[in-house]
């Protein structure tokens, strides 16, 4: 079966309906969640769950390099027959093209599309997959996107500016995370990862408390979703800083799993599910700066728009609260520590507060936000960064930024 037609859940779910109590609440989640030391030993036997003979894995390069010999291994070790195929770098229309029609002629009989890697590799598989008509199965090799467990996947041509999102109708059908490689992967991207998933619980509590709020699929958010949400909040206050010292130590331990958790699964199901609102409009809205899209990561930016987030709708005490734990684990809480200057950069910094706002992220917001109401509210959140900065040291920052 061979599927061509882009999906839109939006459409499905009646995002459109003007009455708020025809849109139904819908959750959204992987078939199965796998995670633990070790598990990229036994996806061979994990595989078998979905019944897949013949799978393809996609990896970089570099991910080829680490984890072909080990991946290779575990597979035929159960008797499945698979092909390897490097992924070129970029999630772009062109390259889901090149996949799919090189795997329609070298492996016509794949059933399965393994993606092992990082974000931008899972979202490309996600594509290769549904317009092959497979399940897929996403292998993430660092802690720190919400791509693992989404059905949608962001799309970039191939200069790497981003286009939009792709969506689909299924579900990674299984996830499998190895907490002992993802302790091997660079910190910062950790951190950025707790970054991203702090800012599920306000974005979901704020679409959960407005009627009109809508989740990414375009329907209502569930309680559910906003429990797993609150509870991604929770755990990364209790465990945040025990799992950077973990990864610094390179000996994971449960409040590292515990992180790999709030960041892989339960930020993913929140985010899905329960939606995104002002954190995300602006960080959105910052990639529009070069200085940011080039030398930060997407967490790092959704850090800033937490505090502005949070200071737009006048929780001063939550947003305090969110930037300690955030200086505490080393990510940026100021514009100075994101290479701006509130001096020179004024003009830039609106222009992305008008971007933020047109993304239409912020309609999720209970009230109107314009560009000026939300420029105050990241004025505010940088004076308050400066202001814990100072007070608590920017020790776990600095060792993050050399
Ligand atoms: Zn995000």
């Amino acid at each position: 079966m061979v599927k061509q037609a882009s999906f839109f859940p939006q459409a499905i779910y009646g995002t459109t309906t003007q009455d708020p109590e025809g849109v139904p609440r819908v959750l959204i989640a992987p078939h199965r969640y796998i995670q633990g030391q070790g598990t990229l030993d036994h996806l061979g036997q994990y595989i078998s769950i979905i019944g897949s003979e013949r799978p393809v894995v996609l990896f970089s390069a570099g991910g080829e390099k680490r984890f072909g010999e080990q991946i290779g291994h575990s597979l035929k070790s159960v008797g499945i027959r698979y092909t390897m195929e490097i992924f070129k770098g970029e999630c772009s229309e062109s390259e889901v093209k090149r996949l799919t029609s090189l795997l329609k002629n070298k492996a016509p009989d794949t059933d399965a599309v393994i993606a092992v890697g990082g974000g931008k590799c899972m979202d490309v598989g996600k594509v290769v997959a549904f317009h092959l008509g497979v399940p897929m199965v996403t292998c993430p090799t660092i802690a720190s996107t919400d791509a693992p467990c989404s059905a949608v996947s962001v799309m970039y041509s191939d200069e790497g500016v981003q286009i939009g999102p792709e969506f689909f109708p299924n579900s990674p059908a299984l996830v499998v995370v190895d907490t002992r490689v993802i302790i091997k992967a660079p910190i910062r991207q950790l951190v950025a990862g707790m970054g991203d998933a702090l800012a599920t619980y306000y974005e979901a509590r704020t679409c959960f408390q407005n009627p009109r709020a809508r989740s990414v699929i375009g329907a209502r958010p569930t309680i559910a979703a906003l429990a797993i949400s609150e509870l991604c909040a929770k755990t990364l206050f209790e465990n945040g800083m025990s799992a950077v010292d973990a990864m610094l130590r390179q000996e994971p331990n449960e409040a590292f799993e515990q992180i790999v958790e709030a960041n892989t699964l339960l930020s993913g199901i929140g985010f899905e599910s329960g939606g995104l609102a002002a954190a995300h409009a602006v960080a959105a809205g910052l990639t529009e700066i070069p200085v940011l899209h080039r030398d930060f990561f997407h967490g790092e930016l959704v850090g800033i728009g937490i505090l502005t987030h949070l200071l737009l709708e006048g929780k001063a005490e939550e947003a305090t609260e969110a930037s300690e734990f955030m200086a505490g684990v080393g990510l940026p809480i100021h514009a100075g520590q994101l290479s701006l200057d509130m001096k020179k950069d004024v003009p830039s910094i609106k222009k992305a507060m008008e971007g933020a706002v047109s993304s239409s992220l912020t309609e999720a917001e209970p009230f109107e936000v314009s560009p000026e109401k939300l420029f105050a509210a990241f004025v505010e959140a940088d004076l308050l960064g400066v202001k814990i900065a100072q007070a608590s040291g920017d020790a776990a920052y600095g060792r993050l930024h050399p």
